[in-house]
């Protein structure tokens, strides 16, 4: 469903991202790893139309998606869930979910099933969202992406700064996300983690994949050399 063929990315002069190829099933659920400015953000901000990419093939269930701006490939179904979480925060849990659920497509997902993968959020639906801890913001800032009920989900670094407990609680919550179709790539630090929630993972060095594979069995030492580039 998600059919990526040599795909570069910039940030004006900068090329990023060197000839990435990528293929995702439906409720495939990648991992990407890498070092700081490997690409990871540059390459989830390429998937949604926030950074400038070329490619020889970028679809989408069959949709070329390169031709799309930003707000175009969230009607076709690419959401992100960025890192820093970007709420607003003076509107309450409940207007950043709605928000979510404005601009993408009609799904299983709405403030009903939300509110059933995150409890707490049902419970602070009418606060502040700026008066939430760093995890429960999290909640609202996964809630929102899903609320648009993508085909692919993007999540770059939630884990980042939270407590082990609650990164335990995300966690879980993405396990039962996952399936129904829906294809996940997600960033995140703790590499033995992302291998035991992803089918597969892509290591990237320097804006280039430089490892790829099933995340069940993978060799760990080897995703070490490429993760710091050692050969
Ligand atoms: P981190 O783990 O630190 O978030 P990353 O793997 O997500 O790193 P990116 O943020 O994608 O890496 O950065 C990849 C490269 O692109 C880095 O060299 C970075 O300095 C550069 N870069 C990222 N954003 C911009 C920007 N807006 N303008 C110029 N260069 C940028």
């Amino acid at each position: 469903m998600l059919d990526i063929e040599g795909m570069n990315a910039f940030h004006g002069d900068f090329q990023a991202l060197f000839g990435i190829d990528l293929h995702l099933e439906p409720g495939e659920t990648l991992a990407l790893i890498g070092a700081n400015g490997a690409g990871k953000t540059s390459f989830l901000r390429a998937l949604c139309g926030l950074t400038r990419a070329q490619a020889g093939r970028f679809a989408l269930n069959g949709q070329a998606m390169l031709p799309l701006e930003a707000p175009a490939r969230a009607r076709a179904g690419i959401a992100l869930c960025p890192e820093g979480r970007r709420m607003f925060s003076s509107l309450s849990v409940a207007e950043n979910l709605m928000l979510g659920g404005r601009i993408g497509r009609q799904g299983p997902w709405n403030m009903d099933s939300v509110c059933s993968l995150f409890p707490i959020l049902r419970e602070f639906a009418q606060r502040p969202a700026a008066l939430l801890s760093g995890g429960q913001q999290q909640m609202v800032a996964i809630g929102r992406a899903l609320m648009a009920n993508p085909a692919l989900l993007l999540l770059d670094e939630v884990s980042l700064g939270l407590a082990p407990v609650v990164v335990d609680e995300l966690h879980d919550a993405l396990v039962r996300i996952r399936g129904e179709g829906m294809a996940i790539i997600f960033v995140e630090q703790d590499i033995a983690r992302a291998l035991r929630q992803a089918d597969r993972f892509l290591c990237l060095l320097e804006g280039r994949a430089q490892l790829a594979g099933p995340a069940r069995g993978a060799d760990l030492a080897a995703i070490g050399r490429a993760y710091f580039g050692e050969t």
